[in-house]
């Protein structure tokens, strides 16, 4: 692979390099100055071969995608690896110092809904525009690493989206079920969706080239296993897409699709005891969580719209009305 250059990293071929990519300034703060930066490694191979872009961190508290970036940076044989890995492990410096979930502190916006980004916007519309025009223009996978962020428990898996151009949904529904995680979830990308989304969406979506979303860990808690899991995972897609030696590892036989995702809201405002835990399969009708006052009277009860099984669950005992108590998911064989 000839020499790389991204930000102030330059990688030659065989060469693993680590530095920063400057995406703007926080001129639009009073209280804040200087240039926004984010950690970027890049991994040359030694063969010829297409760019993979990983990103991580875009939410503070999934550990387990960021630390998961910089070890495949750091394994693969680069006297075989065939084009290149290029990471961003922290997309959101600034939630990841405060650890805070889903949003960037200094905006308050949750930065995987402004991609492609805008110049001279929020500080989350800067750091979007940057990687977008800096990077993802000239790369040819992404894989966007996500969780569970700080208040959930939430089951893994990936998430396949598709814009209807049969070679490029193909490729990610291939990488998506490769990545050996217990769930997919295929996603059609809308005409009439909103101008900004998510990176691995807009990806697909205005440059045409396959994307999938790593759903892996949660609760704010780096676990080996998942870890080990996440690594494995994106290993079996650059095997899939050639730039590893060797066959990807088989999607699992029980590998299961999800085909309708539901929120379950809380009518009042209380104490939440959950019935049911993760991966819990639940029926229609069926008692799922109930919700008290603080001197321990019931208020209300929530029910399984579905029969399903239990993928998201938000295990504070607060909630208020309209919360997200957990997600219900309809599933069939993948
Ligand atoms: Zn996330």
């Amino acid at each position: 692979m000839s020499e790389l250059r991204f930000g102030n990293v330059r990688a030659a071929p065989g060469e693993r390099s680590v530095g920063s990519l400057t995406v703007g300034e926080l001129d639009q703060l009073s209280f804040a100055r200087g240039q926004i930066e984010l950690p970027l490694i890049i991994a040359n191979g030694r063969r010829e071969g297409p760019v993979m872009l990983l990103l991580g961190g875009q939410h503070s508290g999934e550990y387990v995608g960021m630390e998961a970036i910089i070890a495949l940076t750091e394994r693969p044989d680069l006297e075989v690896l065939a084009g290149a890995v290029v990471g961003i492990p922290v997309m959101n410096p600034y939630g990841f110092a405060a650890k805070v979930p889903y949003v960037c502190p200094l905006d308050g916006l949750n930065m995987n809904r402004l991609w492609p980004g805008s110049t001279g916007g929020t500080v989350g519309q800067r750091i979007t525009y940057g990687v977008w025009n800096q990077i993802m223009v000239h790369v040819d996978y992404l894989i966007d690493m996500h969780g569970g962020d700080f208040p959930e428990h939430q089951a893994d898996y990936a998430i396949a989206m598709a814009v209807g151009e049969e070679a490029i949904d193909a490729t990610s529904d291939a990488m998506a079920r490769h990545s050996g995680l217990p769930y997919i979830r295929r996603s059609p990308v809308g005409e009439g969706d909103a101008p900004t989304g998510t990176a691995a969406k807009m990806f697909m979506k205005l440059l045409g080239r396959p994307a999938i979303v790593s759903e892996l860990g949660d609760a704010g808690i780096l676990d080996a296993d998942r870890m080990e899991k996440a690594i494995a995972g994106v290993e079996s897609v650059l095997r899939l897409l050639r730039m590893l030696p060797g066959d990807p590892t088989p999607p699992p036989a029980d590998q299961l699709a999800m085909t309708s995702r539901t929120a379950l809201l809380s009518p009042v405002h209380g104490l939440c005891r959950m019935r049911v835990s993760l991966y819990d399969r639940v029926e229609r009708g069926q008692v799922v969580a109930n919700v008290y006052d603080y001197v321990g009277r019931h208020l209300a009860s929530l029910s399984s719209p579905v029969d399903g099984v239990v993928v998201q669950t938000f295990f504070q005992s607060a909630t208020n009305q309209g919360d997200i108590v957990m997600k219900i998911a309809e599933v069939m064989p993948a």
